[in-house]
């Protein structure tokens, strides 16, 4: 597995120690299993949610798992725990991915949403400089806002123009709503915690990466409401749309569907985190885009394409009415505010790193749904059949 592997400019790869914090969500979860299955690296699982890595946690005494000592989980909340500081002290490598980060809750915990992504990020960021660790912090890709080309008038041929709408990790701006749109508290505090950490560097001589995802999806990708999750709770699009198809509901598109995304699979990003780990001299001081700028879909081809690949994965022949329109303020609340279009700029990430996605649209979604239908169906129509109580 792991005696051999060499980083990009041919050096040997030494194992080190990483401190994972929020490895027990979705980006967590696949990590810790790549780290686990092809690296000879530690991880000290930190989460105040251990269920999406179960499977790799050894179950009490049985050693039947190769990589059993190389794996801890630690259960504990970085906003009040001591233990945070040791864990950092113990570990070469700090990645922080803890955070609110589902959309449904900048508008309606917007100071829950501003202490996770900014002042409990804090911390982190000051035990990494003061013990001179390295950190990988997940930013967003939201902290570009809006599109300059959003505000051109509608018939503007310069809307066309790249230059207009491709966001660029050293160039674009970060174009926010009003503070009334309180949509952007999390854009807002995640730059907040860049701009720290930036200087944290200039300063300090903090090494550190900065990841900015562009929509990642695939399995374990948030909850299924009323199965392993809040039946009122509202994730990202992804297991919304899943949640629908699942249930034989139609697909909600917010606002006409109109907004556009580039979405990128788990697997191929996560390849892209494996190589700023194992390459910090080409990693550090850097700030990556990490996404697929040749998936782009406005959300309502989004919601057409799943209704196709999960009639092909589940055998069911999809709704006569496939989709309806519901407005923001119905489905989000007040204060919800949208990005209009997404594409990353790849030239930093392949000059360091030589990083590519490889995965299509259909591909990711025929496995992503795949894996929905396989874990959930059966759970949904026990539910559904469930005599409600009155
Ligand atoms: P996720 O919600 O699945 O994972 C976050 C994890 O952090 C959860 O398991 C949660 O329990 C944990 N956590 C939160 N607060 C904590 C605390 N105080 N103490 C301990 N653990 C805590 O989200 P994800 O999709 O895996 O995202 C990870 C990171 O990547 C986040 O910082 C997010 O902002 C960023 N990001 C992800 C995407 C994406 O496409 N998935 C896009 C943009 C940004
Ligand atoms: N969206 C939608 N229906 C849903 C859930 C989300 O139309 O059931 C839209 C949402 O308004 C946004 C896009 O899908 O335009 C992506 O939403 P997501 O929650 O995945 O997060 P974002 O990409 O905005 O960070």
């Amino acid at each position: 597995m792991a005696s051999g592997r060499v980083d990009l400019d041919g050096n040997p790869i030494k194992p080190i120690t990483i401190c994972m914090i929020g490895a027990g969500g979705f980006i967590g979860s696949h990590l810790c299993e790549k780290l686990l299955a092809e690296t000879p690296h530690k991880v000290l699982a930190v989460d105040v949610y251990g269920d999406k890595i179960k499977h790799l946690l050894e179950p009490s005494g049985s050693g039947s798992l190769p990589w059993s000592d190389r794996i801890q989980f630690h259960r504990l909340n970085i906003k009040n725990d001591p233990r945070l500081e040791g864990l950092i002290k113990m570990a070469d490598l700090i990645i922080n991915l803890a955070a609110i980060c589902t959309p449904a809750d900048y508008n309606t915990r917007p100071l829950d949403t501003i202490y996770s992504n900014f002042i409990d990020a804090l911390p982190v960021v000051k035990y990494c400089s003061e013990n001179s660790k390295r950190l990988i912090h997940f930013s967003t890709c939201e902290i570009y806002g809006k599109t300059i080309g959003c505000f051109l008038p509608k018939d503007s041929p310069l809307r066309q123009d790249p230059a207009y709408f491709v966001l660029k990790e050293d160039d674009s701006p970060c174009i926010f709503g009003p503070i009334e749109k309180q949509r952007w508290s999390y854009a807002c505090a995640k730059q907040l915690i860049e701009r720290l950490i930036y200087a944290e560097g200039a300063e300090n001589g903090l090494e550190f990466t900065i990841v900015r995802p562009f929509n990642w999806i695939g399995p374990r990708m948030d909850f299924i409401p009323g199965i392993d999750g809040p039946s009122e709770g509202v994730p990202r699009v992804l297991a919304c749309f899943s949640n629908n198809l699942l249930r034989r509901e139609p697909l909600k598109l917010v606002d006409g569907g109109q907004s556009q995304r580039t979405f990128v699979y788990i697997k191929d990003a996560i390849e892209a985190v494996l190589l700023m780990i194992e390459n910090p001299a080409r990693a550090n001081g850097q700030i990556f885009n990490v996404g697929n700028p040749n998936n782009e879909v406005t959300v309502r081809q989004l919601a057409e394409m799943m209704t196709q690949v999960y009639s092909k994965v589940s055998a069911e022949p999809p709704l006569d009415t496939p989709t309806i329109d519901v407005s923001s303020k119905e489905f989000y609340g007040e204060g919800y505010d949208d990005s209009d279009k997404r594409i990353p700029d790849m030239t930093i990430i392949n000059r360091q790193l030589g990083w590519n996605p490889k995965t299509s649209l259909w591909d990711l979604l025929e496995s992503t749904l795949t894996y929905q239908h396989r874990t959930y169906a059966e759970a949904i129509k026990k539910a559904i059949s469930k005599p409600v109580a009155n």
